[in-house]
């Protein structure tokens, strides 16, 4: 039987501010086989992309891409907040409800024509995997696919990333 993975996600109420309900996925990862059912599925949804590469960005894109790169035997990139990256980088910029954030890539992290798939705990507005994406495709790479943990579908993500294949484990 498929597994619920539901229920290693715990709903926290009003955090980190009043009327957001957090999905927190602590105790998925803390789950030994249900993080690894869960890394299992997105490599499934990845095989025969042929992909080459796993973009994440901080904190939970590392968390969940590194296993998947791991299982799949192919490399990680991290995409990192301002200041963590010691060499050139290149730089994407996305909208928060209030102001802006950025996100950077070392610039030789993905070579021209690379197929590279972008991973993420959670799809909420989209502007994290977009900032993401565009880092990817700045560097010359090919966005194959797209993976995330779980998908908040009345935030319509999913509208800003016309023409990219998405894949989510859970939808909320
Ligand atoms: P977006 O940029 O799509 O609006 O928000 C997604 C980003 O915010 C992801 O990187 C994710 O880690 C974080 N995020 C926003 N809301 C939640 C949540 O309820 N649970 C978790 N685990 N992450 C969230």
């Amino acid at each position: 039987m498929a597994t619920d993975f539901t229920k290693y996600i715990a709903s926290v109420p009003d955090y980190p501010e009043k009327g957001i309900m957090f999905r927190d996925i602590s105790p998925l990862m803390a789950d030994g086989q249900a993080f690894h059912a869960a890394t299992d599925e997105i490599v499934k949804y990845a095989k025969g992309m042929g992909v080459e590469m796993v973009v994440g960005p901080e904190a939970r894109g590392f968390i969940v891409g590194c296993p998947v790169a791991y299982d799949m035997g192919i490399g990680f990139a991290p995409a990192r907040k301002q200041g963590k990256l010691p060499r050139e980088t290149v730089k994407a910029t996305y909208d928060l409800e209030y102001g802006t954030s950025a996100l950077y890539m070392h610039k030789d992290a993905i070579k021209p024509g690379q197929k590279v798939l972008v991973t993420d705990d959670l799809l909420a507005t989209g502007g994290t995997i977009g900032a993401t994406i565009q880092l990817v495709e700045d560097l010359g790479g090919i966005v194959v696919g797209t993976a995330f943990l779980i998908e908040l579908s009345e935030l319509h993500g999913r509208d800003k990333l016309k023409g990219y294949d998405i894949f989510s484990l859970m939808k909320y």
